[in-house]
């Protein structure tokens, strides 16, 4: 590629609302363009990367014995409606409808359609194990687009989906996935660590999260100092439960929502609130759940609520009155999303307004918002359990060392299913006995270009992004200090040619621009290796080369090169 021809406008002024240095550094260096909130289009150099990203994951799955197939984007409601996510998966999907007003929605996931693509012709066990994948876009109307790739509305995923006669089938997936996602981030130059998730809104068991440690990473990562026990603090939390009314099943209940978090719980009800608030959970009647929060030192009434009850008889609210405390009538977050749509209640009480006579109830359904609830009144049999957030007071779980609490990236996830989905949709094969049985699937994603937004997360530097070989948008940056001298430009000719022809990915610098200026844009774009030509080029047969990431920089001779660079 000749960098005179090249389409990667760059920027002097980062945008304000840049606000993590890989959104900062992809605008900048030209690598992407914003059309919308979480929706960019990836201008050439920044296509490649993802390009690369892809290719490594491809690899990965193929050899893993996955077989890619696409599906579609546009996926038809009446499947949601099937395994009764359409209303549980809530506000973050995007949904629309055509000319004759059938209801579609832009897949956020992809678990509904594959089972319901196999499920008449996967039909016996001799076609098992099944592994499918695709690389595509996905959408997800996320509450808070932000961080640029990192969380978009548009995204690329790889999402994988296994199908097994039985457990032992899936546990043996898992674990070549678990492997597959390892090497796959392991290529890519990451920093990364596997850790214990939460199954939360898609259900299951068996989980981990493939966590990219930055910064700027939205979750956080309970990592013991000793041992190798790490986990999602999503996950790590209802271990320091504290039950005022202790019981079994309410640990058990309040294990189950995925946003365990304070943070993370403020942000799903779309209210601000001070950290000091408390989660707290109920159980109504010994089978629904409740979370709310409680504001410092309060007491348990002055509540925020996140609430599943039974039928009461207390009065809707309109959706002038929801709209005041900041809720859409029907909203629903994933905390509750396994809850069938007919069962499922919650109260939401605006937490400042501290008055739970104020109370909002509401339920996953048009219609079913109540105000001026009180829970003590209208519903019976409340029992009371205290979350405790942890910190890094608390001990490892495993072995009881010093734990330290890092910030993590989501780039992948793994799932075992279980029979979750084929069982909701009524995917079966027949086994050896000629016996009707529910696939036993597992998911596994990972994140194409939220990995590119993390990779620049962990290497970066003043000048730029320091990218790793593997994923770069080329390998390396020919520079002749100065097009005007005739020798250079055919030294640097030269050589590009040679390199091209090793396959190596370079990038001529041939823009009549100062030195000072191409080595800028190539420390910003970050070229794993620059090669200078420069007069000793001419009078010495040498050539320059820096390594982007070290700094080094050695002088060789120009037949070197290729061999060097490769
Ligand atoms: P998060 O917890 O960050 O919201 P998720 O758990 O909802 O992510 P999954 O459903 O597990 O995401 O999807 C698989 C992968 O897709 C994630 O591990 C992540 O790398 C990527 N991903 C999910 N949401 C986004 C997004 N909004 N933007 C970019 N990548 C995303
Ligand atoms: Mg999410
Ligand atoms: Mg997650
Ligand atoms: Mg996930």
């Amino acid at each position: 590629m000749l960098a005179s021809k090249l389409y990667c406008p760059t920027l002097r002024e980062i945008p304000a609302e840049a606000e993590v240095i890989s959104h900062k550094y992809m605008l900048k260096a030209g690598m992407i363009r914003k059309n919308a909130g979480g929706i960019y289009t990836f201008l050439p150099l920044g296509r490649r990367v993802v390009r690369k990203i892809e290719n490594i994951v491809r690899q990965e799955m193929d050899a893993s014995g996955a077989q890619e197939i696409m599906m579609p984007i546009v996926q038809p409601a009446d499947i949601w409606h099937e395994s009764g996510r359409w209303n549980a998966y809530g506000p973050e999907m995007f949904k629309l409808k055509d000319r004759h007003n059938n209801n579609y929605c832009l897949g956020p996931t992809h678990e509904e359609l594959i089972t319901t693509l196999v499920r008449n012709e996967l039909r016996s066990y001799k076609q098992m194990p099944l592994t499918l994948y695709q690389m595509q876009n996905k959408y997800r109307d996320e509450i808070r687009p932000r961080f640029g790739l990192m969380r978009s509305r548009e995204f690329v995923m790889k999402d994988a989906y296994s199908f097994d006669v039985d457990e032992e089938g899936l546990h043996a997936n898992y674990e070549n996935m678990y492997n597959a996602y390892t090497r796959i981030f392991t290529r890519c130059g990451l920093n990364f660590k596997p850790v214990q998730a939460d199954s939360g809104q898609i259900g299951g068991n068996r989980t981990h999260e493939f966590m990219a440690l930055a910064a700027a990473g939205e979750a956080d990562v309970v990592s013991c100092t000793v041992c190798n026990y790490a986990a999602n603090i999503e996950k790590a939390i209802p271990k320091t439960l504290e039950l005022a009314h202790d019981t079994e099943k309410e640990a058990e209940l309040i294990a189950t929502p995925n946003c365990a978090t304070i943070e993370e719980l403020v942000n799903l009800l779309h209210i601000s609130i001070e950290k000091t608030i408390k989660a707290v959970a109920f159980t109504i009647d010994g089978k629904k759940t409740v979370l709310c929060m409680v504001r410092g030192d309060h007491e348990v009434n002055d509540v925020a609520v996140q609430r599943i009850v039974g039928g009461n008889d207390i009065q809707p609210a309109t959706e002038e009155e929801l709209k005041v405390h900041g809720l859409q009538p029907g909203y629903m977050s994933p905390i509750n999303a396994d809850i069938p749509e007919n069962e499922t209640f919650f109260i939401l009480v605006d937490p400042t307004a501290m008055n739970i006579s104020n109370g909002v109830t509401g339920a996953n359904k048009h219609g079913y918002h109540y105000i001026n609830v009180n829970p003590k009144r209208d519903f019976k049999n409340m029992t009371v359990a205290t979350i405790r957030l942890i910190t890094e007071a608390d001990v490892c779980p495993a072995c009881g060392a010093p734990i330290e609490i890092v910030h993590g990236i989501e780039v992948g996830q793994v799932f075992e299913l279980g029979t979750k989905y084929s069982e909701a949709l009524h995917a079966t094969f027949l086994d050896q006995n000629g016996k009707a049985k529910p696939y036993v699937m597992g998911c596994y994603g990972v994140g194409v270009t939220r990995t590119m937004a993390a990779v620049i997360e962990q290497f970066n530097d003043d000048n730029g992004i320091i990218w790793p070989v593997s994923i770069a948008p080329y390998e390396a940056a020919i520079i002749p200090v100065s097009t005007k001298d005739a020798s250079m430009v055919e030294i640097a000719a030269t050589l590009y040619h040679t390199l091209c022809q090793h396959h190596v990915d370079v990038i001529l610098d041939d823009r009549n621009e100062r030195a000072g200026v191409k080595f800028n844009d190539a420390d910003l774009i970050g070229y794993p290796v620059r090669i200078t030509i420069g007069k000793k080029s001419i009078a010495e047969h040498t050539v320059e080369i820096k390594t982007r990431r070290t700094g080094a920089e050695e002088v060789i001779r120009i037949e070197n090169a290729a061999a060097r660079i490769q």
